[in-house]
């Protein structure tokens, strides 16, 4: 995967266009316009980019305050909570007045008053087996954010069976995950994990704790990968799991590769 990864969004850019921005877009993103690997034109691809984020919790909350500032035209939200002081020392979309709002509606007026360039779909309700095609159709970009393990499943096959790329993070006490799945000849989650664990083996932030820095470092790497996937820039997270220690600031990398005989991105 050393070559540069086609944007995902190629498909509606003109080259050489500038693109049809704003006094106030150009002066907004005057500072990714004038970065060279950058520009107007990676700058055209976010704004015709499409992401969805299933969850707006821990991860999800620097995920889309990083893509709305970013630029990304659409940002999709999936939660079906609402929010909870408890939530407060991670989630930094909410602050102590959202308490008991839906989660989704929160962060849709924070969002929009960050950026209102940027279109915010709320889906207020919880992915399941019956919606999650619909949900995710007409996305570009997939954005996991889930804190429990059944919806990562269920995530998994359908961006798969959809083609979609998926930014995958996970946190869970000092510890946390970044990769990216669903990308040609990259593996699928399933290709690391065939088989969800028993219920009781699953671990939980509610009951083992999480710091609140955590999903920030993680969120921030996951708007990373999906900024870079819409525009094409860099290198993205495909075939390599990024593990992060949070005590000692250490990072490991793995590499893993697609199962030829994954039973959901496998050859049968
Ligand atoms: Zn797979």
């Amino acid at each position: 995967m050393e070559e540069h990864v086609k944007s995902i969004c190629d498909k509606d850019v003109v080259a050489g266009s500038d693109g049809p921005f704003s006094n106030d877009e150009n002066w907004r993103y005057r500072r990714h316009l004038t970065l060279p690997e950058f520009g107007p034109e990676a700058q055209q691809k976010l704004k015709r980019g499409r992401v969805l984020l299933i969850g707006a919790g821990g991860l999800g909350a620097p995920v889309s305050i990083y893509l709305a500032a970013a630029g990304v035209g659409t940002i999709g939200l999936v939660d079906f909570d609402t929010v909870d002081l408890s939530n407060l020392q991670r989630q930094i979309l909410y602050t102590t007045q959202d308490i008991g709002r839906p989660k989704v509606q929160a962060a849709r007026d924070h969002l929009q008053a960050l950026n209102p360039h940027v279109e915010v779909q709320v889906h207020e309700t919880r992915l399941g087996r019956k919606n999650v095609a619909s949900i995710l159709e007409g996305y570009d970009v997939v954005v996991d954010g889930t804190d429990n393990i059944p919806t990562r499943y269920l995530l998994n096959d359908a961006c798969v069976q959809l083609g979609l790329p998926q930014v995958h993070g996970s946190v869970f006490r000092f510890e946390g995950r970044v990769t990216v799945f669903g990308m040609p000849q990259g593996p699928c989650y399933r290709c690391l994990f065939p088989d969800p664990p028993p219920a009781e083996l699953t671990p939980d932030c509610t009951e083992e704790g999480v710091l609140g820095v955590l999903p920030g470092l993680i969120g921030l790497m996951q708007a990373n990968e999906t900024i870079k996937l819409l525009t094409g820039i860099g290198r993205p997270l495909v075939g390599r799991l990024l593990m992060c220690d949070a005590l000692s600031l250490t990072f490991r990398e793995l590499q893993v590769a697609r199962d030829p005989k994954c039973p959901v991105c496998g050859k049968a």
